[in-house]
């Protein structure tokens, strides 16, 4: 192949790959494969000029710009960044940018956030435009789903006209739980936090961004200066109300900038969310404006990127375990290897459609990485070291447990054991039952909901309730105080919260929260039983998916035989938590509480007025019934009054609440 050939072969690549990561969301190669395509087409152009492309990545920024939301010009555009792989090539960044300037300047070294950007507007200090990067020029308005995330100050301290800009990104914990609820519900799960935080960030349903957990760190004001500094730049961006990252250092070398690398890559695993690197940037805007801009990223920054974790290993044999909802998700036992500070000797597969996508096949030599520095995935196999022999998978037809055949449900990606007797689902569901947010049963392990079926002691979690002291005692290693305190802890169980019992039955799309928010609303698991469609989907939170899914359950004549015979058990049915008051004054009132307070601190006046049925928001808009101003109320006064809504002060709330 020429040279040419080559490059026009990688722009194509490259940018099918980018369309994949920035459009679908759905990577199909790891960052580090893209990345070394890349560095490749960089080389490449660099000696053949005369060949480069005019749609090549190396010319233009990512993203771009999908159907369904509105366009937002960015006036001031939004740059990439250029990256270094290696200790030298950083080095020769800095001696590159020293001959663009005879000033003096030092170094500020940022965690490079792996999120996507955004820009947040702000007109007399209100947030009223969010939008995403998009191709630099041209990005997505996602103000609405911005506005659900609880980091980002609708409102500023001080009244300006600015445009702020940084990072949004969901947390390594979240992404992990995001993907564990997606996989369980056979839907395709996300690559890595970035591309989850992206999905969740374009989504024409804000309901749904505002249940994944999303957060930013904001670094960047466009077009002014509110201070000299970077550094001094976070800081005022901080007083202003905007969370930023604390973990950044000036650095007066580019040796200093290294040893914070080095101590950077060691911490980053403990961080609770994910940095693919560090970014370098000259500290002193005076500088910067010298140096300028590529058309794609400023010549005053690069990133360093770590190098990924990647290993080499093999496929000893592949397991197709069955989940809670009869989801069979493939998983890869492997000969253990130490990757990003664990040993990992399992990889999930995902499903077939990965499984043949990338050709996997028992005894493969594959390269794994961690997904989002978190999970372990296969990225490809190494071919070259394929036997001859090998055979492709065979996907199975039938359940491994009940042998019942497994179908995909919907079109789902997830191949799916519809038998509802299916004993692994069954074990599941029990395991989920007992779990701690459930019904919090301490003492039954894996190994005992084992010994349950095998030895026939229970078919369903009815059947815990009947369990004896002498059929416990015969099971292996099950001692008398162990079949003691179990029992105890089953009958205990009996009086939880009516919430638990219904996070513990394993309703589709009902977690703990949502299950606490039907237990507060309907009082008890009757009232949610006879809750039809209409009541449950117009819940504050909740939505036709979450009505959908209680509705056709509790429709099951199977599940009502359960229910009955867990009330004939002696469970409570009941919630027994806090209740607001539904005849009080402020019951339903949306109130925002504002300026300086007096005889109670904020935090305590809020939980006074939720306890009588209020909800108190943070910011003033016509569905606000009232503020509660104290001294120096700012803008939401302003806002109030301009809406033309009740202020009252803090000695005349007082006085209400003493009614
Ligand atoms: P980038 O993510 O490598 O770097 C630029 C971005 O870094 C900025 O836009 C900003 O959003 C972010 N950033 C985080 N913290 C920052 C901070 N403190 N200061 C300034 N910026 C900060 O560049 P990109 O153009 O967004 O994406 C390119 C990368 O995306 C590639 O290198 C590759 O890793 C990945 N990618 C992967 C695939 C794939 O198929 N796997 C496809 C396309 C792109």
């Amino acid at each position: 192949m020429t040279e040419k050939e080559r490059i026009a072969e990688l722009v194509a690549e490259l940018n099918q790959r980018a369309k994949e990561y920035y459009v679908l969301d759905q990577p199909s190669i790891s960052d580090a494969e893209y990345d070394r395509l890349y560095q490749e087409l960089v080389q490449l152009e660099e000696q053949f000029p005369e060949f480069i492309l005019a749609n090549s990545p190396t010319k233009r920024v990512g993203g771009v710009v999908l159907a369904g939301f509105e366009k937002v010009t960015h006036e001031i555009p939004l740059y990439s960044l250029s990256d270094v792989f290696s200790k030298e090539a950083l080095y020769t960044f800095d001696t590159r940018i020293r001959k663009l300037t005879s000033q003096p300047f030092n170094y500020i070294c940022e965690l490079k956030i792996d999120g996507l950007s955004v820009s947040l507007r702000y007109q007399s200090g209100q947030f009223i435009l969010g939008a995403t990067r998009g191709d630099g020029t041209i990005g997505e308005n996602i103000t609405e789903n911005l506005k659900t995330i609880q980091n980002i100050p609708l409102s500023i301290t001080n009244p300006l006209n600015i445009e702020v800009r940084g990072e949004a990104y969901m947390p390594k914990q979240s992404f992990i739980n995001l993907n564990e609820i997606r996989e369980n519900e056979g839907q395709a799960t996300f690559a890595n936090p970035r591309n989850a935080a992206a999905g969740s960030l374009r989504q024409l349903d804000t309901k749904v961004t505002a249940k994944r957990n999303l957060a930013t760190f904001m670094y960047q004001v466009a077009g002014v200066n509110i201070a000299p500094t970077q550094s001094e730049t976070l800081e005022t961006l901080s007083k202003l109300g905007f969370s930023t990252n604390h973990d950044y250092q000036v650095c007066e070398s580019i040796d200093e900038v290294w040893a914070f690398i080095e101590k950077m890559a060691e911490l980053r695993h403990q961080l609770p969310y994910e940095i693919d690197g560090i970014v370098i940037k000259v500290n002193q805007f005076a500088v910067q404006s010298e140096m300028g801009f590529t058309v794609k990223a400023p010549r005053w920054a690069t990133a360093y990127k770590f190098p990924a974790e990647e290993v080499e290993t093999v496929i000893e044999s592949i397991d197709w375990p069955v989940g809670r909802t009869g989801v069979v998700t493939p998983t890869a036992n492997l000969k253990p290897v130490q990757i990003a500070g664990t040993t990992v000797a399992r990889a999930t597969l995902h499903n077939v459609d990965n499984i043949k996508a990338k050709d996997i096949r028992l005894n493969d030599t594959v390269i794994l990485y961690k997904a989002g520095d978190i999970i372990p995935a296969i990225s490809h196999v190494l071919l070259d070291k394929r036997s001859a022999d090998s055979e492709p998978l065979e996907i199975p037809s039938l359940c491994p447990v009940c042998q019942s055949p497994l179908i995909h449900l919907n079109d789902e990606v997830a191949l799916r054991c519809i038998n509802p007797m299916c004993q692994a689902q069954l074990k599941e569901q029990l395991a989920h039952f007992v779990s701690r947010n459930a019904m919090n049963i301490a003492g039954l392990g894996p190994r005992v909901i084992e010994q349950l079926y095998q030895h026939q002691l229970i078919k369903d979690v009815a059947d815990l309730y009947q369990l004896k002291f002498d059929a416990l005692i015969n099971l292996d290693k099950i001692k008398e105080k162990s079949a003691n305190n179990l029992l105890n802890a089953i009958e205990a169980s009996k009086n939880n919260s009516v919430e638990k019992l219904i996070f513990g039955l394993g309703i589709r799309h009902i977690g703990a929260k949502v299950a606490k928010i039907l237990a507060e609303h309907f009082g008890s698991l009757e009232g949610v039983m006879r809750a039809d469609y209409e009541s449950v989907a117009q819940i504050d939170g909740l939505g036709q998916a979450i009505a959908e899914s209680l509705t056709t359950y509790f429709k099951n004549e199977q599940v009502q035989a359960l229910i009955e015979q867990l009330k004939n058990c002696g469970l409570n049915f009941a919630y027994l938590g806090k209740k607001p008051a539904s005849d009080s004054k402020f019951s339903g009132q949306t109130i925002v509480l504002t300026g300086k307070l007096e005889h109670y601190s904020r935090n305590e006046l809020k939980s006074i007025l939720e306890s009588l049925g209020a909800q108190v928001t943070g910011s003033v808009s016509k569905k606000t019934d009232l503020v509660v101003a104290g001294e120096d109320a700012g803008s939401k006064l302003t806002k109030a009054e301009s809406l033309e809504i009740p202020v009252i002060n803090e000695a005349e709330l007082l006085e209400k609440l003493a009614k």
